[in-house]
């Protein structure tokens, strides 16, 4: 038997492993899979070059838990190892590598511990974070020379011994002596619950105890003469070894990539919209497929969907800063060997590969949605309504996908019909232009609230856009700076006329100054609010004799704050909305207001005209509401 210290010059590294890295010890499990798998893909390689010409065999790796040892095998039939490799990768390499994260591990906080645990693989000594002894028992399948099957043995503190051992079959089996503490690794739920999320993708057969299965009995009927049954035990495969991503887009049915996304998400009962086939060998590797989901007006919960594999092996679920912020809305797997995945998060951040991996994502993305539009325009539009968040948040938020999406954005009016910011361009640019050549966007954020003045625009033969979703308010504001000599403004945020100001010439006015004057205080005594303010305007006599309007730029300040939207207009989300009460100096009533002398009717008729206007926007409420009832009758 050889004994030895594994590095003498460096300090016991164990206790640092077990102690720090506790939080996330789950790993440990798929390092010591992937491992297997490693060592049973490069005897394939070998087989297949010549290099190996015996039986491979069955390749399952098989794990097994024994409760009464307190051990966790995990065994393969991959190429093994002789003495001399395991003294130089178990001992020196492997060792050093370990040493080296512990290293780093140490120097950083706890915020970037956290972020590198699970990404930075810690290989096989990993192990060591729940076990208190470690053996590896290897026979290589080389012939010739040194090919005695050893044991190598460790407890945990720098001193292992290698000694001679028996073994029949080739390969290795590591076997983990589970400590007091880590009693869960031992338990069947746990362990299949880690190869499900770790190892469901593997390209190796991954064994783990066995399942029961009905299996029908050819030629034999039960006595009510239906199929009859047998239960078997069979091999309790956990994983899928050729994943739908790693196959050719040629091969697979519609069905096929539908059948996956269940196999992804069996708690998600709807259908994605449609998917994307990533493959690309230059100047990176990444496979993958992404779905389009339905797009919820909850953002949140729809985030880390996709899954992040490195050569099947899944690393991470949580792809923030890896892709853009608007694709983590994406579902599906992104398989790429080229992320470096042994880093922190910042460092991804700014990471050249992972950019361009980034950039090339959303770049397939925009050439799907651009394909989609163009070849069958019909069916984007009715799924419009469910990939729009999608497409606006990535607009707001990436110049280059604003760049693409402006082919394929669509605005929908209140007539429901879709068009291309081109086409609606020159839908509009006719009619919807104020005197000073500036193209006046109208848009209602609610067909029903704000119904009298989407009527209102429509009479004069504008076209009302539906602007009704999450993301609007954030979307006006990023697009209307990048179109020419155009504003958006929602339909109440002004009175029509002032909205689309055709030209200067005032539609005269009924009332003469003096008597604005006199009724001003009428009306605002009428409306009793604050954040209301009582002015005039000369609106053509078939308006309304009183009318609400609530100032775009307020309004969008408001917006903005209420849905996050930063910056200088924090705090404003708490502002009351502020309103303009406009009195129609060109309607028969108003004159009549202004004329009637006993002043009691007077303050009547203003307020119950004042009240209507304010039912109208859905603004009387309680008390006043009650009187406005009340008065309504007495009138009557
Ligand atoms: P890495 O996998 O990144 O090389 P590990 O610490 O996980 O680092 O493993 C160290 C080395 O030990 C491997 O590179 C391999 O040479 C050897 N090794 C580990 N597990 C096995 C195995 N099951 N079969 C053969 N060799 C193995
Ligand atoms: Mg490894």
């Amino acid at each position: 038997m050889q004994k030895g210290k594994i590095n003498v010059q460096t300090e016991n590294i164990f206790p640092i492993i077990k102690k720090f890295l506790y939080s996330d010890h789950d790993i440990f499990l798929r390092e010591l899979v992937s491992n297997a798998v490693d060592a049973t893909q490069k005897l394939k390689t070998l087989a297949n070059t010549g290099h190996f010409k015996d039986d491979l065999g069955d390749l399952t790796i098989h794990i097994e838990v024994d409760k009464k040892k307190g051990t966790l095998t995990v065994r393969d039939r991959g190429l093994g190892m002789n003495a001399e490799e395991v003294d130089k990768y178990i001992n020196q390499i492997a060792f050093s590598s370990a040493e080296e994260f512990v290293k780093k591990f140490k120097t950083k906080t706890e915020a970037e511990q956290n972020a590198i645990i699970g990404h930075f693989g810690l290989g096989f000594y990993s192990s060591f974070m729940v076990s208190d002894k470690v053996d590896v028992i290897t026979k290589t399948y080389k012939k010739g020379g040194q090919t005695k099957p050893v044991k190598w043995s460790c407890d945990g503190s720098p001193d292992y011994t290698l000694e001679d051992t028996v073994k029949k079959d080739r390969g290795t089996e590591i076997i983990l002596h589970i400590s007091k503490d880590e009693k869960e690794f031992l338990e069947d739920y746990k362990i299949r619950e880690l190869l499900k999320k770790y190892c469901r993708f593997l390209p190796v057969p991954i064994q783990f105890g066995f399942k029961k299965e009905q299996v029908k009995v050819e030629g034999e009927k039960d006595k009510d003469g239906n199929d009859k049954y047998v239960e078997v035990e069979k091999p309790d495969i956990i994983n899928n070894t050729t994943p739908l991503w790693k196959q050719k887009p040629a091969d697979l049915t519609d069905e096929d990539y539908k059948n996956f996304y269940r196999e992804l998400y069996p708690m998600n009962f709807e259908e994605p919209l449609f998917h994307i086939h990533l493959n690309v060998d230059y100047p990176f590797n990444l496979t993958g497929i992404l779905y389009f989901p339905k797009v919820k007006k909850n953002l949140e919960v729809q985030r880390d969907k996709i899954q992040l594999y490195s050569n099947q092996v899944f690393v991470t679920d949580s792809v923030e800063g890896i892709v853009p912020d608007f694709l983590t809305l994406l579902h599906g797997v992104l398989d790429s060997p080229d992320i470096p995945l042994n880093v922190s998060r910042s460092y991804l951040q700014s990471d050249r590969r992972v950019k361009q991996i980034s950039n090339h994502i959303m770049k397939k993305v925009a050439d799907k949605l651009e394909e989609l539009f163009k070849e069958n325009r019909e069916e984007f539009e009715k799924k419009w309504d469910d990939i729009k968040v999608f497409i606006e948040y990535g607009m707001i938020s990436e110049e280059k996908f604003f760049d693409r999406g402006n082919k394929f954005c669509l605005f929908k009016n209140v007539e429901n019909k879709y068009f291309t910011f081109e086409e609606y361009k020159d839908k509009i640019k006719d009619i919807q232009t104020d005197k000073d050549k500036k193209l006046v966007y109208l848009y209602t954020s609610d067909k029903d609230d704000q119904h009298s003045y989407i009527e209102n625009a429509r009479e004069r033969g504008y076209d009302v856009l539906l602007m009704d979703g999450v993301l609007d308010s954030h979307f006006i504001n990023s697009v209307e700076p990048k179109f020419e000599n155009t504003t958006f403004a929602r339909v109440d945020s002004d009175t029509i006329d002032k909205l689309i100001k055709k030209d200067d010439t005032e539609t005269p006015s009924k009332l003469d100054d003096k008597e604005k004057d006199a009724i001003k205080p009428v009306f605002e005594k009428s409306i009793d609010k604050s954040n209301f303010t009582v002015i005039f305007d000369n609106l053509s006599e078939s308006d309304l004799p009183v009318m609400i309007t609530q100032p775009e730029f307020m309004r969008r300040m408001k917006d903005m704050s209420a849905v996050g939207g930063g910056g200088g207009y924090m705090g404003l989300g708490t502002l009351p909305d502020s309103y303009n009460l406009v009195i129609n100096t060109n309607h028969d009533l108003i004159y009549k207001i202004a004329k009637e002398e006993d002043e009691a009717s007077r303050e009547k008729m203003a307020r119950q005209i004042t009240d209507l206007a304010l039912l109208s926007q859905n603004l009387l409420k309680g008390e006043d509401l009650t009187k406005f009832i009340k008065r309504s009758v007495e009138i009557l």
